[in-house]
């Protein structure tokens, strides 16, 4: 044992919580849901409204979901002990796959334990040191992960920027193979790609587009299809990847979605794949059941986005300075580390339960409080999170 590397990190760990970027974990006592019961290590629990769950749709704690998954522990049992390739492959992991394509648009699909193995094993099958992939800046972490692992050169562009994106291109122009890399919906911001201007770039500088619809998938768009529902591109995106982990019943399961050339290469070659555990029966299961209830109750759409726009205009009046945006992401501009810290915890004993988010999960200088709105939050919860904001943002000197 290195006696050095542990008061190094000791210390470190010191810094972190002077900067007020140490990240506490809150434990739930409860299923994931609009109220929830939770607390910090050694405090009492308290029920606290949650503003800070991917549950977009209210999903995640749905009495038909659930029953899908126990039902389907009863027929395909509890686990495969195996990779989809030597006896992981259930009818029912084939049937989800089907059912994405008709989804999401596409021609072919391939199941991963998580959206974070997708973007890991999409790029290195697909390219290499003669190929370039251009990249936003502010793409999710797994995918500046999956760029990492793969051979083909790097270029980034600024985040949703037409012009920079286009410079690059031309940077890349002697490449074999072009990948155009972007989030769907931005993580932090809140914002939906540019996607027509990205197929218009694409289409002249002979690129393909590669999409992480993480954020969107089942509730943005009309039918929740996604950021290509939304622009009216559906079918125009070679490569999809999404994951279940989010609106879609949140427990996990994700895909890559897309040119049926590049599904099979990726079910050929694509490590995570390869060398990882088949989905779990009950996440297909319940995910099948979740992309059902998308079309079945079109009002949780509806209720999530209407909550979303009531809730940003509210904020708004109130002199809160937040990214512009149309998703159920609503992020609170404080710039300042401390102050998003302080604020989240002032909201939380409000019975408020946001999270304050700093470096490294969004540039220095740039700290913020995201809200997500989801469509199980009632009126009442929405005008209780104002009020508490207002409250805090005046005793804090925000507003
Ligand atoms: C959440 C998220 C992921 C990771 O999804 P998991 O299935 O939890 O691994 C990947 N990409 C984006 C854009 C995300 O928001």
């Amino acid at each position: 044992m290195s006696r050095s590397m542990m008061s190094d990190f000791g210390a470190r760990f010191a810094s972190l919580r002077e900067e007020g970027l140490y990240k506490n974990e809150r434990v739930i006592a409860s299923p994931q849901g609009p109220e929830i019961e939770a607390s910090l290590p050694g405090t009492s629990s308290r029920q606290v409204i949650n503003f800070c769950a991917n549950n977009y749709l209210g999903l995640s704690n749905d009495p038909e979901i659930r029953a899908a998954a126990k039902r389907t522990i009863d027929t395909r049992g509890f686990g495969l002990s195996s990779v989809r390739f030597i006896c992981g492959t259930q009818d029912i992991h084939r049937e989800l796959e089907t059912r994405l394509n008709t989804f999401l648009g596409t021609e072919e699909t391939i199941l991963y334990a998580a959206a974070f193995d997708a973007n890991g094993g999409l790029f290195e099958p697909l390219l290499s040191e003669e190929d370039a992939i251009i990249s936003d800046e502010l793409n999710h972490a797994s995918i500046i992960d999956g760029i990492r692992l793969c051979k083909a050169r790097r270029f980034r562009y600024r985040h949703a920027d037409l012009d920079s994106l286009r410079e690059q291109l031309r940077e890349a122009s002697d490449a074999r193979y072009r990948i155009i890399a972007t989030d769907g919906v931005f993580s932090m911001d809140g914002d939906i790609a540019p996607l027509p201007g990205i197929l218009e770039l694409a289409r002249r500088y002979d690129a393909l587009v590669m999409v992480d619809d993480s954020h969107a998938t089942g509730y943005i768009g009309d039918r929740g299809r996604g950021s290509a529902e939304h622009h009216g591109v559906i079918g125009e995106i070679d490569i999809i990847t999404t994951t279940f982990g989010k609106a879609l019943g949140g427990a996990s399961g994700a895909c890559t979605s897309g040119r049926a050339e590049i599904i099979e290469m990726l079910r050929q070659r694509s490590r995570p794949y390869l060398f990882s555990n088949s989905v779990a029966p009950a996440v297909v299961g319940a995910t099948l059941k979740a992309l059902e209830l998308v079309a079945e109750r079109p009002e949780l759409i509806e209720t999530v986005k209407r909550n979303a726009v009531t809730f940003r205009e509210r904020l708004r009046a109130r002199g809160f300075d937040l990214v512009t945006g149309d998703t159920a992401i609503v992020p609170v501009m404080l710039y300042k580390e401390p102050l998003a810290v302080r604020m989240a915890d002032m909201l939380y004993e409000r019975g408020v339960y946001v999270i304050g988010f700093a470096f490294p999960v969004v540039p220095k200088g740039k700290a913020r409080i995201r809200v997500q709105l989801s469509a199980s939050h009632t009126a009442a919860h929405i005008d209780h999170a104002v009020h508490a904001f207002s409250e805090v943002g005046e005793t804090l000197g925000v507003v």
